[in-house]
Parts: C-alpha cells; sequence; structure tokens
C-alpha cells in the first residue's frame, strides 16, 4: 500500500495558474461519490496560490506558494469530526465524505491552513482529495502535479524508496509549511521565501560607473556568504533567518571598509553604500 505525498518547490513554481485550473476543470461540475462532490464554479479553489510580495522598491520579488490540502499524518480536521466525516485512507489520503457531512459547517474552521471550504449550494465542506477517484483507478499523479509545466509539483509514494519524491526527501531541504500546528503534514515544501537582503554599491569618487566586482561578505556566526556585485553595482543575499543578527562587510580594493549590521525582520533594501577612498 502506498502513502502518498507531494513536495512543492517554490523556487520553480512562476504562478501560472495551470494547477489551479486544472483542478477546476476535475471538479467543477463534476461528483466523483463517494470520495467527493461537484465544486462550484465560484467556490474557494481546493489548489490555492499564495501571492506574496517582497521587499521594497526597487528591490521587489514575487513568490508564489501553492497550497492544497496537506493530507496531514496528525490532522486536525480528522481528530474534531465527531463521527467519521472526515477520514484518513490507509494510503495517508484525508478525505471529507460527502455525504456525512452534510450540513456540518463547523468542519470548516478545524483547518489552520484554511484549505476546506463550504459549497453553500450543496451545503458540504470541500478540499483537495490528491484526485483519489483518478488514483484509485490507476492514475500516478493528481491532475495538477500533471499540469505544472515547471516540475514545482512532485508527488508518489513516500514509503516507496525508488519514488521520486523519496529521493527529494532524501536529499535534504524539506520544510513544513506552519510547523507551528504540528500536524505532521505529508505535502512538503522547498525553498519556502525567507527574508533577504540586498542593496547598491557606489565609489564616492567614480559615482557616474557602476561598482561592478565589488566583494560583500555576510557573516552569520560561522558560514560566511560571499558574493561579488554585479554589472549594476547590485548585491543580494537570499533564505535569511528574520530572528538572526548579520554582519554585512564590503570591501573594495583602494577603500575603506564598510561594515553593517543588520537583523531582516523583513525584506531589507539597505539601499546605497557608499565607499569611500582609502588614504
Ligand atoms: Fe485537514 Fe487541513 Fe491538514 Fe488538510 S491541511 S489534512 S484539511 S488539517
Ligand atoms: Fe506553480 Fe506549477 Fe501551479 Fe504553475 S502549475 S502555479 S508553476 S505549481
Amino acid at each position: 500500500m502506498a502513502r502518498y505525498g507531494m513536495i512543492i518547490d517554490v523556487d520553480k513554481c512562476n504562478g501560472c495558474y495551470n494547477c489551479f485550473l486544472a483542478c477546476k476543470d476535475e471538479y467543477d461540475g463534476n461528483d466523483y461519490p463517494p470520495i467527493s462532490f461537484a465544486q462550484t464554479a465560484s467556490g474557494k479553489p481546493w489548489m490555492q496560490i499564495i501571492e506574496k510580495e517582497r521587499g521594497t522598491w526597487p528591490k521587489v520579488k514575487m513568490e508564489f506558494i501553492p497550497l492544497p490540502c496537506l493530507h496531514c499524518e496528525e490532522a486536525l480536521c480528522v481528530r474534531k469530526a465527531s463521527d467519521g466525516e472526515v477520514y484518513r485512507r490507509p494510503d495517508g489520503i484525508v478525505l471529507i465524505d460527502p455525504e456525512k457531512s452534510k450540513g456540518k459547517r463547523e468542519i470548516v474552521s478545524t483547518c489552520p491552513y484554511r484549505v476546506i471550504s463550504w459549497n453553500e449550494e450543496k451545503g458540504i465542506p470541500q478540499k483537495c482529495t490528491f484526485c483519489a477517484h483518478l488514483l484509485d483507478q490507476g492514475w500516478k499523479q493528481p491532475r495538477c502535479v500533471e499540469a505544472c509545466p515547471s516540475g514545482a509539483l512532485v508527488f508518489g509514494d513516500l514509503d516507496d524508496p525508488e519514488s521520486e519524491i523519496s529521493g527529494k526527501i532524501g536529499s535534504g531541504n524539506m520544510e513544513e509549511f506552519h510547523p507551528e500546528y504540528g500536524l505532521k503534514p505529508n505535502v512538503r515544501y522547498m525553498n519556502l521565501p525567507k527574508r533577504f537582503i540586498a542593496g547598491e554599491v557606489v565609489l564616492k569618487d567614480r559615482q557616474d560607473q557602476c561598482a561592478e566586482g565589488v566583494t560583500v561578505v555576510l557573516k552569520a556566526g560561522g558560514g560566511d556568504q560571499i558574493c561579488r556585485t554585479d554589472f549594476l553595482g547590485d548585491f543580494e543575499f537570499e533564505g535569511l533567518e528574520s530572528d538572526r543578527a548579520y554582519t554585512i562587510v564590503v570591501e573594495h580594493e583602494g577603500y575603506e571598509k564598510r561594515e553593517l549590521s543588520v537583523k531582516p525582520g523583513r525584506d531589507m533594501n539597505l539601499g546605497e553604500i557608499l565607499l569611500e577612498r582609502a588614504g
């Protein structure tokens, strides 16, 4: 028996919404009893894409975080279901019984990830099923994974050591979305956005030229990161922790060294860092 899971690599997601559309295509107007009843056209999607704008102008980035049901091992929705209307199959898929859950609006608020929607027309709570009706017919992956053009979604058997998903998990770098909820989700993430620090180096006596190739070091008490400014004189460090203190050291031959202490509680643009001629 497989134990299904998914990995979502946020770095590979370009926000194309193909997964969202494939999910709508599969479920809008289509009943798959006893697994699910049809979605409404305008209801909350079962595959949400969280759009996150990061930084401040001119150092701004967009991130897209796909969010289906995370099919948690310690699912709160299952624990709070009074009569087995939300259940976990032996293959790990968490389902809401569309018959048993009729009229039970309170199920919507059992999920801290807020991935359960309320179908006003049918009076039932609904969410992603990992396309269980297709897997039961022999499909290898849900429609969203099949539709993703960038490989951001990987689906498979967590217990099969030969599966792609097991290989990725073995490579490390896995993260839980909101680990503080403690629900042990079987949808795990890679490259969830953290904090970045960016800036621009300017040589005071050559302000008409971009300061390309200046050394910028990020010191974090072990494991320094080093980069060089690009052709615009810009630099950036990504994936930083918001509660950690860092020191940025800017060095260029013939110029005074600059050191700045930063704690990136938010994505930071340090702006222009001016280097004075030495001596
Ligand atoms: Fe239940 Fe929410 Fe976990 Fe899905 S993400 S299994 S709805 S607690
Ligand atoms: Fe991201 Fe893939 Fe979904 Fe497009 S289909 S939004 S790349 S996860």
